[in-house]
Formats: structure tokens, sequence, C-alpha cells
């Protein structure tokens, strides 16, 4: 068999080839798991590969040997993030709490990806319970950037932005609270989707915020993002902000009826702050869509330089309470104390990391009496106007283009002892979590930053269950790069 050209490899074309027998889903496994003995050292993507994958991949090509009908990801390898849960594996969200925990079912999403024939390499490292943008919060090892190893890859979803930039998967799964899954995609030239709340069920995603979380995919081409989101989307019973998406998208999604599209370019999002040459690469975009016959509008979102300081209000105090359950007594690690009151102290202090305990504090402060009306309430009023902004605006364009991060990736230490300059990385990230619309983050050019081509990736944004107008935007954009 000749050396396989993971690089340019995407998922129809693999699937191609397996189903014409030029390549078997064994092979295509151990090239990947060849990458990753080579790669994983000094990357860090994987924080566990799963040594039952040759199974699945065998039994694979039986069946594609006797002539089943390929299905949707047939003998496909992904890289899953460390908050999903894969029955009987280690699930430890990035936390020494859960370094230990096995998980007892399928998240939603995993038995749809296996239903449709996706293989598991691993599991992918990210900042401890998803907080964070650099997954130097994760309790093992930060995950290095492959364009320089001496840079953050983004995060939380960080180890399955690297698994896929490098090689090391086809595809995989992350999970987007405030921008999880677009800023490492930005950062390692992917494309990221962050899909409308409620498109794809959380059950079975250890929860950071539930009112903000969503699961999606990252992959090299728009085409391979949008075969995932399709497999993974739909109602699921076990979690009820789910809803049936063709139905919604029916509904409130524009159809697509044409290939031209108003797009809105929002104000807020071309302020200060933003790294000129990120700046350049997001006006080529702009006049690329315009070029191609796009009708480009400027447009307002007034409520979203508030975004940011509602969302870390939003965020902490549903995390202290979501994260309440880990006393020791139910889940993961236990640290005997003298009493049970003691046992809790010493089972978090040891267990939980800073940035984790930072946002339990807070978000417990933000809950407090006499306290909730002035933070968590007005956060929550900040919220609704968000979401105006955005209905208001989908009123007059189809679509928003702005910057994914204000900078590309920065430097590993750069600024992880100053909470705040991390936090304004999420910038312009967060709004579309408060309004719940998708969003799509998609490579457009590089920089050169001490002499190392990075990536920078621009953000489409789409009025809630529009996915398909995001991609559709978003392949015109891949093709004329
Ligand atoms: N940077 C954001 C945060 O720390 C990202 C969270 C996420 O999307 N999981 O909250």
């Amino acid at each position: 068999m000749t050396k396989i050209d993971l690089a340019g490899l995407g998922i129809a074309e693999a699937k191609n080839l397996m189903s014409r027998g030029e390549l078997s889903s064994r092979e295509l496994l151990s090239a990947y798991q060849s990458e990753i003995k080579n790669k994983n050292p000094e990357l860090n993507a994987y924080l566990e590969i799963f040594s039952d994958s040759f199974e699945a991949a065998e039994e694979i090509d039986e069946n594609l040997k006797k002539g089943a009908e390929p299905r949707a990801l047939e003998g496909i390898p992904f890289a899953i993030k460390d908050n999903i849960l894969i029955k009987d594996k280690i699930c430890s969200a990035g936390s020494r709490m859960l370094q230990n925990y096995t998980a007892s079912y399928d998240a939603y999403v995993i038995e749809k990806l296996k239903e449709a024939g996706a293989i598991f390499l691993g599991r992918t490292n990210m900042d401890e319970f998803a907080m964070g943008s650099s997954t130097e919060n994760s309790a093992f090892g930060i995950s290095r950037n492959p364009y320089d190893v001496l840079r953050v890859p983004g995060g939380s979803s960080g180890g399955s932005a690297v698994a896929v930039a490098a090689n090391m998967a086809l595809a995989a799964l992350g999970s987007d609270t405030g921008g999880s899954i677009r800023q490492p995609a930005g950062f390692c030239g992917l494309v990221g989707l962050k899909p409308s709340y409620g498109a794809v069920s959380r059950s079975g995603l250890i929860a950071m915020a539930s009112s903000l979380d969503q699961i999606g995919p990252l992959a090299k081409t728009v085409d391979d993002a949008e075969l995932v989101f399709n497999v993974i989307k739909g109602k699921d019973p076990k979690d009820a902000s789910s809803v049936d998406y063709d139905e919604q998208s029916d509904k409130r999604g524009k159809k697509i009826d044409d290939s031209k599209f108003k797009i809105g370019v929002p104000k807020e999002f071309f302020g200060e702050g933003i790294d000129e040459d990120v700046r350049k690469i997001t006006d080529d975009a702009i006049d690329t869509l315009k070029g191609l016959g796009h009708e480009i509008k400027e447009v307002h979102l007034p409520r979203a330089p508030y975004a940011l300081a509602a969302y870390y209000i939003i965020v902490p105090a549903e995390v202290s309470a979501n994260l309440a359950r880990y006393d020791g007594v139910r889940y993961g690690l236990y640290k005997s104390g003298k009493d049970l009151i003691d046992d809790y102290f010493k089972t978090r202090a040891l267990g939980l990391g800073r940035e984790v305990k930072r946002r339990i504090i807070l978000g417990t402060y933000v809950l407090s009496v006499g306290f909730r009306d002035a933070y968590y309430g007005r956060a929550g009023k900040i919220r609704m106007l968000i979401k105006k902004d955005f209905e208001n605006v989908f009123k007059e364009v189809d679509a928003l283009i702005a910057p994914v991060s204000p900078q590309p990736a920065f430097k590993i230490g750069e600024k992880i002892n100053d909470p705040l300059a991390m936090y304004l990385e999420d910038i312009f990230l967060v709004p579309v979590n408060l309004a719940g619309v998708p969003a799509l983050s998609l490579p457009f050019g590089y920089v050169k930053r001490d002499n190392r081509k990075l990536p920078v990736g621009v953000q489409l944004i789409g009025q809630w269950f529009s996915e398909s107008t995001l991609f559709e935007i978003g392949r015109q954009l891949e093709a004329h790069r």
C-alpha cells in the first residue's frame, strides 16, 4: 500500500477509498496511530489512546468486504474531547477530580457517531471542565500548537484541534460554551462549528454552563464539518433543551433558494484592540464575499460590548451550581477529612484547579442573597437584550461576518497569570453563545510571527437553526481563499 496523504484527506474521499476497497479501515486507523505515536509526545493532544479501536476497524472492514452499504462516517477516525462520555472509558474533563472516573454510558453524540460507523482514536486534552482559552488550565499538561510549539492551540477544545491539525485524527468533537470550538479552530487552521443551542443533545456532556454548552465538530473542511454535524444533531429525550432540528430550521432558518446572501458586518466587532493583520484578513474575506456577488451591509449589535461582562457572571453562576456535585461522595476523587464538611474541603481543594475554583467562588458570590439581582439578574437581562439585537439584525441580513479572536495564537505563558487578559480572548465569541445562534469559524489566511506561519480564522454567524446557510457561505469562502 502506498503511503496515505493524511494532510490532504477529507471524510468523503476516505469513504470513497474504503468503499472501492483501495483503503481499509484498519490501514487508515494505523496511519493515524503512527502519526499519534510520532507527534503526541510533543504536542500532547491526546490524554489517552484507545487500545480497542482496531477491533472496531476490523469489524468495519469485514462488513464492507461483505458488500455492506457504507454508513455516513464509516471507518472515519475521530478524536473526542475529554468531557464527552464514552461508555467504559475514562472521562476526566481535564481535571484531577475525575482522573479515574469511568463513564457508564455513551453521550448521545457518541451513540450517533457509533451508529454512523465512526472509530474513536482517543480522548483529547482540554482546559479543566472547559474553562479557559489555551489548554493551560488542564490538570494533565498543556497542548502545543502544531504551527509553533511555543504557542497555545487555543482552548478549551485545544487537544481536539491539535489532533486534527497535526493529522492525528480526521475529525474531532469539541464543546463550545463561550468559543471553545471556534477559537482553537481559528488558532489551528481548522473549521469549527458552534451549533444553534438545542441543535445537538448535551446528554453525556460533562456540564459547564448548561444554558450555553453545545457540542460541535472540528474538521479540516466545511464539508467535513457539515457531515459530522448532520450525524450528531437532533432531538434527544434525555436533553429537554434539544429540538427537532429539521422542524426548527424549516420554521426559523432561512432556506437556501439562492447562493447569494445579505451579509452583515457588525461594527461593534471591529473596534479597538484587534491585531492589524487579523483585521486585514477579515477585510479580505469581506471583499471576497463582495466579489462573489453577496450584498455586504454594515449592521449594529449595540449591546454586544456588554456580552463579555454578562458571560463572566452567568458562566460562573452556572459553574458553581453544576460543579457542586463533585464532593467526593458521588463522583471521582475522594480525600478523607475529619468530618463530612472537611471531606468536601479536602476533596475540592485537591481535585480542582485555580481557574475552576476562581469561577466557583465568583459564581457563589453572584448568586448569594443580596447580590443575586444586582449581578446574576442584571446579566440575564443583558443576555435577553443581546438576543434581541441579533433578532433585529437578522431581519436585515442572512448572516454576519466577524473575526474569531483579536489576535493569532499567543505564546504559552503569555496570559495565564492574567485572568482578565485571558477572558478578553473571548470577546468576539461569547455574544453568539448568549444568543444561542450558530457560528462557523474557518481559516482565511496566515500571518508571520517569529518567523512562523500562523493561521487566522474568520467567523460566520447565522440566525437560529440556519447552519446550512453558514456551510454554504463557508464553502464559497473556502474555495476562494
Ligand atoms: N474561554 C471560554 C471560557 O473560559 C471558553 C469556554 C468554553 O467554550 N468551554 O469560559
